[in-house]
Parts: C-alpha cells; sequence; structure tokens
C-alpha cells in the first residue's frame, strides 16, 4: 500500500498553505508555514505568474495531500465521483471524506490522518464490530467505527480525543469509544480550503 513518506511540512510549504498535516504541532509557532512562508527548493522565493494549468494543478495536489491519497487513487476517486448524481467536485470530496482513515480522524480518535491511517493498518479500529485494517475502505451512512477492546487504553487515542472536535455528520459516543456516520457531508460541512472545480476542470482537459 503506497504512501507518500517524505518530510510533510514540505508539502504545506510547497502549497503555501496549512494542511494540518501533523496535528498538535499544526497549531504552535512551530508550524513550518507560519516560520517560513516561502515555497521549498532553491528557486521557492522567486515569484513567478501561475498559469491557469497551474492553479487547476495546486488546487488538486492540495486536496490529494489533505486526505493523503496518491495520484492513481485519487483519479479513481475523480472516476467515481464522475458517476455519481450530483456535482462532480462535491461528490469528490465525500468520497476523501468517507475513507476510514479521515473518518476516524474526524471522529477525533487522532491528531492527524497519518497517524489515524497508522492507527487503522495497526489493528486499532472496527467497522461494524470486523476487523479492519485498510485505511481505504469507504464507509457509508450508518456505518460503525469503535476502538479496539485491546487499544482502548493507547495514549494518542485518549489524548486526541479528549482534544478534538468530532465533524457533525458523525457522531461520536466518548464514553464506549464508538462513533458513527449519520451521514455523509455536504460540501459546507467539509473545512476543506480548494475549489474543488478547478479539480473538475483539471481532470476533464
Ligand atoms: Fe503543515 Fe502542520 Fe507542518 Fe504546519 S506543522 S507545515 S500545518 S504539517
Amino acid at each position: 500500500m503506497a504512501r507518500y513518506t517524505g518530510a510533510v511540512c514540505r508539502l504545506c510549504r510547497r502549497e503555501n498553505k496549512k494542511l494540518f498535516l501533523k496535528g498538535e504541532r499544526c497549531y504552535t509557532d512551530k508550524c513550518a508555514v507560519s516560520r517560513r512562508a516561502s515555497v521549498p527548493g532553491q528557486h521557492g522565493k522567486a515569484r513567478k505568474k501561475i498559469s491557469e494549468y497551474g492553479t487547476q494543478m495546486r488546487a488538486k495536489q492540495q486536496a490529494r495531500r489533505y486526505y493523503g491519497v496518491l495520484e492513481s487513487q485519487f483519479r479513481k476517486y475523480f472516476e467515481m465521483a464522475e458517476n455519481k448524481p450530483g456535482m462532480t467536485g462535491e461528490n469528490l470530496l465525500r468520497i476523501c471524506e468517507s475513507r476510514l482513515d479521515n473518518v476516524v480522524y474526524r471522529l477525533g480518535f487522532a491528531a492527524s490522518r497519518k497517524e489515524a491511517r497508522q492507527l487503522v493498518r495497526h489493528n486499532h479500529f472496527t467497522v461494524n464490530g470486523k476487523k479492519a485494517n485498510i485505511p481505504s475502505i469507504l464507509l457509508k451512512a450508518g456505518d460503525v467505527v469503535a476502538v479496539s477492546s485491546k487499544s482502548e487504553k493507547i495514549k494518542s487515542v485518549v489524548e486526541a480525543m479528549s482534544a478534538r472536535p468530532v465533524a457533525k455528520w458523525l457522531e461520536c459516543d466518548k464514553q464506549n469509544m464508538t462513533g458513527k456516520v449519520v451521514e455523509l457531508p455536504n460540501r459546507e460541512d467539509i473545512d476543506l480550503d480548494v475549489e474543488e472545480h478547478m479539480i473538475v476542470e483539471l481532470y476533464s482537459k
């Protein structure tokens, strides 16, 4: 299962935007975007005029990096989004939001999507009572995610639960360490600062 293993703050600096990939650190003044706002690399400080294609590409890269999804998987999500009724851009974001690692993060069981992904891979969650260790599983309304009984005392989960909010399209029972997908989110429920129509324009070329 391929994933990006390089420095994640570099990704935020490339997008010149906080993508919140590192949990608590992202909210402190240690954040690399706050400290060094230039694009990484030798020519990072040079101001370049960005083309229309460049703008579309940046929108796609931001969304992809935000969810920690590689290009081929993201493209697959786009094709799925195109085949669903409604607006393709919104469908695309909804599909990304319904990934198990994202739902674990949105339920407040992890400080970042990266951490959520690792917890899922290490068998710390179940879906509808069954073992689920694939971060890309797509959940639907009514699905129940639970912290496995042997994992209830994991420090990072307990700490994240006391610090992180729960997305309004989800329901979390903190006492029993379970969460439910009430409904898949609408665009206004997704706090992703990206113009998804740019992604649609890019992939529709
Ligand atoms: Fe991005 Fe977080 Fe690193 Fe800041 S601390 S650059 S928001 S990953």
